[in-house]
């Protein structure tokens, strides 16, 4: 996302220097594995060279959906997920002359993400979002609808409610065009990106002996079925999910971790996967936004669970925490345009704290010291009219944060 727009060199995204890899006695090998010849203890790739191993670690991350739309192969399709897809929209979306019009399919992370790029370079996007509200199967609804303002504000064509149906070509193989499903409407475009989620990406090891579902099947220690072969990162499904979790969880933190179970495990010190607390973050063209525990959307909302909700007049800024309404146990926080720090909340999760306790430490919790001056007494005056209390702001002090890390 961010060399398309500039910010950065492609070799910026490089996760070591080149001297890395010989300095830690790692072989740094280039290839396509086609194969698993697990019985062999042996990878075929592309070009047929082989390598033995003693223990594989299978981390092939995920591949973008297609659903078989029609036109959906054809030259200016892009998804965004390899350096090939950042070569692909370079060529076929390089300025607003070249792409008069791009329309980005499937409202999640990736989606939003795709937007910010072509509307950087002044590219007018149509935005199709199958969900009545952006990303409403996760968010509540107050803070979906508060970016589907930011989109629009954007100048972002927001279509909710809107799926493809098809891709139309030009003689030549291009894009020229695409038709919504729900109202049949033509949108003349000359990219479309497809962003509607992803799945393990897998197919290499159809025919293996390796057991696969949705993703390859792991048990807690992150094996296969078979031993000494393991799956970590988006590719990974656990076999039977860790409590409160998706089987498949494709974001970065949770490979991470699993990266260093793994590691534990083949240097002979067993260790079983342990997610901790769900935590993730993103941004939405100008708002940054942060979960951490459980906030689940009006849909999915547990039978115990209930918001409380706070919005900043500008409506650029929100929080939603989330608690357990008989015992009063904080569960979770949605925080947009406000920073907060990770290890609090963790700390907190773990002790269960009562939302009231979260309420009134807030400020202890924020990351950047501005903000509490201005809005955390507006959120407790707001709890304390909605729920008829009298919570007070604790006041922030660096002894205080240090001991609750601690
Ligand atoms: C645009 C975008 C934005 C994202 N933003 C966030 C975010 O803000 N927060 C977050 O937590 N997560 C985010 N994610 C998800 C995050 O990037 C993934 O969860 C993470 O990269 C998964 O790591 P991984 O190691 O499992 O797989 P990957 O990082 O995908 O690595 C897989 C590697 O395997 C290689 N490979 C695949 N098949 C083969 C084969 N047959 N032979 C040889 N090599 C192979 C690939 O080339 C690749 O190098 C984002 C993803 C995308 C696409």
């Amino acid at each position: 996302m961010y060399v398309y727009m500039g910010h950065m060199k492609f070799k910026h995204t490089q996760p070591y220097e080149n001297w890395f890899w010989d300095k830690n006695d790692i072989t740094l090998k280039k290839g396509f594995v086609k194969k698993i010849d697990a019985s062999q203890k042996t990878l075929i790739f592309s070009d047929g060279e082989q390598l033995t191993f003693d223990k594989l670690i299978i981390a092939t991350g995920s591949k973008p959906n297609k659903f078989g739309w029609p036109g959906q192969d054809l030259k200016g399709v892009v998804s965004l997920y390899h350096k090939q897809d950042l070569d692909a929209i370079e060529t076929h979306a390089p300025n607003n002359t070249v792409c008069k019009r791009a329309v980005i399919v499937g409202g999640g992370l990736i989606g939003i993400e795709l937007a910010e790029m072509f509307h950087s370079r002044h590219i007018p996007v149509t935005f199709l979002v199958r969900e009545n509200s952006y990303w409403s199967g996760i968010l509540p609804s107050g803070e979906s609808e508060m970016i589907n303002n930011e989109i629009r504000k954007n100048g972002i064509d927001l279509r909710l409610a809107s799926n493809l149906k098809q891709i139309n070509s030009n003689a030549d193989g291009t894009v020229k065009s695409i038709v919504i499903t729900e109202t049949g409407e033509e949108i003349e475009c000359n990219v479309v990106g497809l962003t509607a989620g992803v799945s393990p990406n897998i197919g290499f090891l159809e025919n293996s002996s390796i057991e696969t579902n949705r993703g390859i099947l792991v048990d807690r220690n992150l094996q296969t079925n078979i031993k000494d072969i393991y799956a970590i990162g988006d590719c990974a499904e656990q076999r039977t999910a860790v409590e409160g979790r998706r089987p498949i969880e494709a974001v970065w933190y949770t490979g991470r971790i699993m990266g260093e179970t793994v590691a534990q495990t083949i240097c002979k010190k067993e260790t079983l996967y342990a997610p901790g607390h769900w935590f993730n973050s993103a941004k939405f063209f100008d708002i940054e936004y942060q979960t951490y525990g459980w906030v689940n959307s009006e849909q999915h909302m547990k039978p115990n669970e209930a918001h409380f909700h706070w919005m900043h007049p500008d409506q650029t800024k929100c929080l939603t925490l989330a608690f357990n309404k008989t015992s009063q146990a904080f569960l979770g926080i949605n925080t947009f345009g406000i920073r907060m720090r990770h290890e609090i909340f963790n700390r907190w999760l773990d002790q269960k704290k009562p939302i009231d306790y979260v309420l009134e430490h807030l400020e202890i919790a924020h990351f950047d010291p501005e903000f509490c001056k201005t809005y955390y007494h507006q959120v407790i005056e707001k709890y304390n009219t909605e729920n008829n209390r009298n919570l007070q702001l604790k006041k922030k002090s660096w002894t205080q944060i240090f001991s609750l890390k601690s």
